[in-house]
């Protein structure tokens, strides 16, 4: 993959706010070079013939965790290191190459995705990312090989998406080590072995690495949970435990930013892995409806039932290819790939769940039955729009970096503090009815295919559109524009299938330039029906910006939150 200048400027969704396309960043669509594809194909295989023959989901769930067994197997594959580099034991694969071999975890899986992810994704990272050689040296060959297992600790109580306001402390002692005292719920692999800790300190927040075993570590009694149940969660205490002073990861005052960091990168496989998830449910479905016959005829030739697997098939076409071109940014050393990373989760955990319930309306009754694995999937997958950052949470951190970069931008509103409401109003004031006076020139989406010039213009011209948007919701709104969430969820919804789209072409596009235009129709009809129904939405939400219903929104959910309840007797 060609290295991008990795000067500072914005990242690619920030562009889109200011109205302009950075094609360079994007295109061409990011693909694996041949070596890193073999090993890719030859680990997926392996992982896929030792998932549908060895690996039984559903008494996993039964025994309540995946089984010592299949993590002792699954690191002789060579499945538990699989970005790590090879001298510390690992598969060395970049992040493309890890999210497509997470997908196998996924089709196969949802808990055993989550307990891969806890692991891999957010357990073992925060030390690949940020350990030095020593300390990567210390833990990562024993976490690759499955003789340990990782996990990240850091939700409290009564702390969840305010992520910042950690009440586990750690103190500072004379010789440099760590007094950790506290409380941490809801953690995977809590009773593994190598806990990457957050917690505040006069320094700041600080990333401990806890190994099991310490004195004043305990876990338990873990979770009874809806899904997920192969996947122990637990409560994690720490009663003053030490902590060596080269279990540090950074610096103190880093850890809130590794934990972030950690959470950008690790929620990308997420993405991949309901990929892979929402492919099983097609082919469940395609499964069905071939079999199954009503009023004298397979479910499949039924219009409504058509409509599912066809639906099925664009959102994966479009979900994959969103992906890939998050990881390819990754892999391509683009420094800043937060709101990318954040829209690719989004989308993949509410298309996931869309998708679950489209398959689960074909297979009927069959699919309620406890030991089907629709069933199984209903209860595993609901937690995906809610954990490693809930969607309403990511859906303003979008929105208001776009917010953010653009305010920046505009030399009337410069003066604007985003995070300075009081100040902001004065400032606002005499832009309020403000109209937009610039013209803006469509950034272009260079280096797509020709067969796509139409959608091409239509992502630029859409991008201007975002920015014209943007710009009214802050002159109309100035600072508190912060507090304007329903706005936000239009604002970061429509920067999404933008991004989306984008996505789309530029893997089309690769696919055209490689197999000349005979590609298949089917895909390129797929493509064409994802691209068309995502600018359907995207106006529809930009629209909305202006015409939309949001003060009686407000007023309704005033009015239900002073009754207590529901108000109207019939
Ligand atoms: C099965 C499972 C596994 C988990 N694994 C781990 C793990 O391994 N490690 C770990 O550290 N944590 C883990 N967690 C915790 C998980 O990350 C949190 O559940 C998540 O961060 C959300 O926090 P919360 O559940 O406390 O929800 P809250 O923060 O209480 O939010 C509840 C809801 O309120 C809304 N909301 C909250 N804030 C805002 C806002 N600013 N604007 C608009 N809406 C908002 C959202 O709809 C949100 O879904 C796990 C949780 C579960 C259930």
């Amino acid at each position: 993959m060609a290295p991008v200048d990795r000067s500072p400027k914005p990242s690619f969704t920030r562009s889109l706010f200011l109205g302009r396309v950075a094609s360079d960043l994007v295109l061409p669509y990011p693909t694996l070079e041949t070596g890193e594809r073999r090993k890719v194909e030859a680990l997926a295989a392996s992982a896929r013939n030792y998932l549908t023959t060895v690996y039984d989901p559903a008494l996993a769930e039964r025994n309540g965790w995946v089984g010592d067994d299949t993590i002792r197997d699954l690191g002789a594959l060579g499945l538990l290191g699989l970005f790590v580099e090879e001298r510390f034991g690992g598969q060395g694969l970049s992040q493309s190459g890890y999210c497509r071999v997470m997908e196998e975890f996924g089709r196969a899986d949802g808990t055993l995705a989550v307990v891969m992810g806890v692991h891999q994704s957010i357990g073992t990272k925060p030390i690949h990312l940020f350990g030095t050689e020593e300390q990567k040296a210390r833990w990562l060959p024993d976490l690759a090989s499955g003789r340990k297992l990782a996990a990240f600790v850091l939700t409290e109580p009564n702390v969840g998406s305010d992520a910042y306001n950690l009440e586990t402390w750690a103190t500072r002692e004379p010789d440099g080590s760590w007094r950790l005292s506290g409380e941490k719920r809801w953690i995977g692999n809590g009773d593994g072995d190598v806990l990457t800790v957050f917690a505040r300190s006069d320094q700041g927040h600080v990333a401990l690495v806890v190994e099991k075993g310490m004195s004043g570590l305990s876990t338990g009694p873990r979770f009874e949970t809806l899904g997920l149940k192969a996947n122990r969660l637990q409560r994690v205490h720490f009663d003053n435990v030490r902590v060596p002073a080269e279990n540090l990861l950074g610096e103190p005052g880093d850890g809130f930013r590794i934990a972030v960091q950690t959470l950008n990168n690790g929620r990308m496989s997420m993405g991949t892995s309901i990929a892979g998830g929402m492919k099983r449910f097609l082919d469940l479905t395609l499964e069905h409806g071939a079999t199954r016959q009503q009023f004298g005829r397979p479910l499949l030739d039924f219009e409504l039932v058509q409509e599912k697997t066809a639906w099925l098939t664009t959102q994966i076409y479009g979900m994959e290819a969103m992906s890939y071109l998050t990881t390819g940014l990754v892999d391509r050393g683009v420094a800043d790939y937060s709101l990318e990373s954040a829209m690719t989760k989004i989308s993949a955990s509410e298309a996931g769940w869309y998708g679950l319930n489209k398959a689960f309306q074909v297979h009927g009754g069959e699919a309620f039955m406890a030991d089907h694995p629709l069933s199984k999937a209903l209860r595993d997958f609901r937690i995906f729009p809610i954990f490693e950052g809930a969607n309403d949470v990511l859906q303003a951190f979008v929105a208001l970096n776009g917010i953010k970069a653009l305010s920046e931008e505009l030399p009337d509103v410069r003066s604007l503090r985003i995070t300075d409401p009081a100040r902001a109003i004065g400032v606002l004031a005499p832009y309020v009815s403000g109209r937009i006076s610039r013209a803006i020139r469509p950034g272009q989406l260079l280096g797509a295919h020709r067969a796509f010039a139409k959608q091409t213009a239509q992502i630029a011209e859409q991008t201007v559109r975002l920015r014209d948007a943007t710009e009214t919701a802050l002159r109309r709104y100035g600072s508190k524009v912060q507090e304007k969430q329903l706005v936000q969820k239009r604002l970061a919804s429509a920067a999404s299938g933008i991004y989306a789209q984008t996505a789309v072409v530029g893997r089309a596009s690769a696919m055209l330039e490689r197999d000349g235009l005979q590609i298949s129709g089917a895909e390129k009809a797929v493509a064409l029906s994802f691209l068309a129904t995502s600018e359907r939405e995207v106006s529809r939400l930009l629209r909305g910006v202006e015409i939309n219903n949001d003060s009686a929104t407000r007023q309704i959910s005033a009015s239900v939150r002073q009754a207590g309840g529901y108000l109207f007797d019939l």
